[in-house]
């Protein structure tokens, strides 16, 4: 791990309000002064770059912005999105369950047509809902979601050589958590050229054994075999290729035609591949060799890309 890896995840793991995250921006601004604000839209989002992200073949991302503490964890499993489903379904009911009940007692000890109240119920809920998984305060420990992301972008900064490092764009995404917001702006702002660009996303990736490479259709016939060729194993340690199709990993990626998403899950019995710990407390797990076989892996993608 490098000084600067080591400085954010002692320093900056939370990075959630306005004024965290000018701090964090004003130390990577410090350790890389050629880094770029992109800044604008709504919600505000502050999107930082590396290098030309219109020039360069290759674009490698992880959101900063740090989520809000939720007493549950934000359980994935990426290969059984029934799930995934049934699990968000189940955190998600009972902060419906609360205002619709106080508005069944309403109507019916209440005088008066209540004709408006189901609306308000609702709007509690939702209320309720953003408060809780998005506006609340913010998680203490992140260093899976997404400060293991982060630091990967920072290793690769910090070990890639200068001709390596000169084929690649580097961009840390904003407002992720709360709805993949910065980078669709950068999306949106960078269309031209992103056909058959490759964009790879790394977003939580220090938890657990089995490295996923979700590819959409698009990074699977352009690059699939360079991809494949360049991400190694190590033992204990597996890397999966995974087709957008039949893996379902919600992060940045989802933004971009051909673009990758890498995520580090464990397995269990009867469940498979799963991601539970983030959006907690106990959000706390680095394994220091998940973020060297990607830097590594990314060093040998690069010297498949032709320079500009
Ligand atoms: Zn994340």
């Amino acid at each position: 791990m490098t000084e600067t890896c080591r400085r954010i995840l002692e320093e900056y793991q939370v990075r959630k309000s306005t004024k965290q995250k000018l701090r964090f921006i004003e130390f990577l601004q410090s350790r890389y002064p050629e880094l770029r604000l992109e800044e604008g839209g709504w919600p505000r989002c502050r999107n930082l770059i590396l290098g030309d992200p219109d020039s360069a073949q290759v674009i490698l991302t992880a959101h900063y912005d740090t989520c809000a503490r939720l007493p549950f964890p934000n359980f994935i499993t990426p290969k059984n999105l029934l799930i995934t489903l049934a699990y968000s379904l189940v955190i998600t009911l009972p902060f419906f369950v609360i205002p619709f009940f106080l508005e069944f007692l309403a109507v019916r000890y209440l005088p008066g047509d209540l004709w408006w109240s189901p609306l308000v119920a609702l709007a509690l809920g939702l209320f309720l809902v953003y408060y809780v998984f998005i506006g609340g305060p913010a998680n203490p420990h992140t260093v899976n979601d997404n400060t293991s992301g982060v630091l990967t972008l920072c290793l690769l900064l910090d070990t890639l050589s200068p001709e390596q490092r000169a084929k690649a764009a580097f961009v840390f995404f904003d407002h992720e958590e709360s709805g993949l917001f910065g980078s669709s702006r950068f999306a949106r702002l960078h269309a031209k050229g992103l056909k058959n660009k490759l964009i790879v996303n790394f977003d939580c990736v220090s938890d657990g054994d089995h490295l996923f490479l979700v590819q959409s259709r698009r990074a699977r016939k352009h690059w699939g075999e360079r991809l494949a060729a360049a991400y190694q194993p190590r033992e204990g340690k597996e890397i999966r290729l995974e087709r957008s199709a039949f893996c379902f990993y919600p992060s940045d990626q989802m933004n971009f035609p051909c673009a990758v998403g890498v995520a580090a899950l464990r397995k269990a019995p009867v469940i498979g591949y799963y991601m539970g710990r983030i959006h907690t407390a106990r959000d706390t797990v680095m394994d220091e060799r998940n973020l060297e076989i990607l830097a590594e892996g990314t060093a040998r993608l690069l010297e498949t890309v032709q320079a500009k």
